[in-house]
């Protein structure tokens, strides 16, 4: 007889989970009513979170009671709210109820999805939720979809699947030592997400082989210098293997040219990757149709449902107009994976085992919240909802186009806004043609003789100073998060509306706090 402890399981019991269950819902419900009333920025300082807790596991189990007040006590101080609807920092999201439920289950299921019998729902879920999401975007049939964790796995899939496409062999024999394989290129522009980078780099690539093609003063890939790029790598005996477009860049949210460039790959027979990240979304929306001209004839698509599809992080899809090469790179099945019908695909009963389209063996059940959420939300309700996020960038462009004191630095396509405080500039735009601005020496094309404002202009440094002090002023009052990036050398801030419960009272408070703030600085 072997012994059993007290407590067989040492789990909790059906009552006890149904009891803490209801009580966390509880909890989940208040946060997600109250997500407003936290600042959303955390203020805790490095090393606050871990020095406030044990730095040993507990030798005996706890209680759930002592275990949940650590929760609020030490970690809630340290979170921050990407729920809040004052959230317009990087790319705003959202964990919507029906994707948090989805979440849930998904959890107390725990399906491990690798193989078909390991999971039929989740294996063919996945394939269910895909193909609505895939029709909802456009593409065609030829599409087949998967999902993993973020963009970043989606691309290095899409880079790895064009290198078993242009390299005889490199599944078995690989990149390194071979005096048949010219050096590789990858391209994608000057405003490509880094994820690429890592892509390269991964896929053993090289991060030399990226080249980064300049973009045109909308950030946006110039399709003419990618033709050069290639015709002189060419001539350079380097082998052209892939090019990366992207629809919503991460700094600006430009369109590359995809039509053009997929033009160029199919001349070059080189694979095309589509990042469609946080854009890609809008493709539901027939008013954004003309930024995905082209896009039937790439090669491989991402899309984040975890960005702008009120999907729970994390959530990529990654879909594939040649999974057969995405296959053949990274189908392998040991002995102890093999299952009837394994090792031959065609088999017109062969069921599709998804560890046979990626690195990952072991899956989560994902498809599930995207599934419900589709569901819940609908078609129309999705593209109100983008459609509604769009209105609101669009009208905070217009405040910023309409005040003296500050400037846009970039076209808003989407739901994002790139702007920065330039004091007295919309006066001196106004009636002058001013050249210069920034260099601290302004004047006036258009004036005879040439009018000089050189007192008035702040130089380029200094306006990065004052933008810089600008954000970090506005993000400590702990009412809305923005973040930056550059763009030519100017700071930039970055307005980003994303989140389902961002309304225009948020997005008018964001502007009322930013003019405030700079008036203080
Ligand atoms: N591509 C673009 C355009 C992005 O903006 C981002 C992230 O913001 C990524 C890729 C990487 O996304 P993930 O975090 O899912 O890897």
């Amino acid at each position: 007889m072997i012994e059993n402890p007290a407590r067989p399981t040492g789990d909790m019991s059906a009552d006890q989970f149904r009891q803490r269950g209801h009580e966390l819902v509880e909890w989940i419900a208040r946060y997600m009513e109250g997500a407003e009333t936290y600042p959303v920025l955390s203020r805790v300082a490095p090393g606050d979170i871990r020095n406030g807790l044990p730095a040993s596991a507990p030798e005996s189990g706890e209680s759930f009671d002592a275990i949940m007040a650590d929760f609020d006590r030490v970690l809630m101080p340290g979170m921050t709210h990407w729920n809040h609807p004052g959230f317009f920092a990087y790319f705003a999201i959202t964990a919507s109820a029906p994707g948090v439920l989805a979440d849930f289950l998904s959890s107390a299921l725990n399906q491990q999805a690798m193989l078909w019998r390991t999971s039929p729902a989740a294996t063919e879920l996945e394939e269910v939720a895909l193909g609505w999401l895939r029709q909802l975007v456009g593409l065609p049939a030829s599409f087949e979809g998967v999902i993993y964790d973020t963009a970043s796995m989606s691309t290095l899939h899409a880079l790895t699947a064009a290198r078993e496409a242009a390299v005889p062999d490199v599944r078995r024999l690989g990149l390194a030592g071979r005096s048949d394989v010219p050096r590789l290129r990858v391209y994608c522009s000057d405003q490509t997400h880094s994820s690429i980078d890592k892509g390269v780099i991964l896929a053993g690539f090289g991060h030399e082989a990226l080249r980064k093609i300049p973009s045109d003063e909308s950030f946006r890939m110039r399709s003419d210098l990618l033709i050069e790029a290639i015709a002189e790598d060419r001539a350079s005996g380097l082998l052209p293997v892939a090019a990366v477009a992207t629809i919503g860049t991460t700094s600006t949210t430009s369109v590359d040219p995809v039509s053009a460039i997929a033009d160029i790959c199919a001349a070059e027979n080189i694979w095309l990757h589509v990042d469609g990240a946080y854009g890609g979304v809008t493709a539901m929306l027939p008013e954004c149709a003309q930024h995905f001209a082209g896009l039937a004839r790439a090669d491989s698509f991402v899309v984040n449902p975890h960005k702008w599809l009120f999907t729970p992080f994390d959530l990529s899809a990654f879909f594939c107009r040649r999974m057969d090469v995405v296959r053949q790179a990274f189908s392998l099945t040991p002995e102890y994976l093999k299952t009837p019908g394994s090792g031959n695909a065609s088999a017109p009963a062969a069921p599709r085992n998804l560890m046979d389209t990626g690195v990952q063996l072991g899956r989560r059940f994902r498809s599930l919240k995207l599934w419900m959420i589709l569901r819940y939300f609908g078609a129309e309700g999705v593209r109100d909802r983008l459609r509604y996020h769009i209105r609101l960038a669009r009208a905070f462009a217009s405040w910023v186009d309409a005040d003296p004191d500050f400037e846009r630095l970039a076209p808003t396509p989407f739901s994002v806004v790139c702007f920065r405080a330039n004091p007295g500039v919309g006066n001196w735009v106004g009636s002058h043609s001013w050249t210069g601005i920034g260099s601290g020496h302004i004047s006036c094309e258009k004036c005879d003789p040439p009018q000089l404002l050189s007192g008035r202009a702040m130089a380029e440094t200094d306006l990065n100073a004052l933008n810089e002090r600008l954000l970090n002023a506005v993000n400590q009052t702990g009412e809305v998060f923005l973040s930056h990036t550059v763009l030519h050398g100017r700071y930039t801030l970055r307005l980003a509306v994303g989140n389902l419960k961002t309304t225009e009272r948020h997005v008018g408070r964001a502007w009322e706090i930013l003019r405030d703030s700079l008036r203080g600085l």
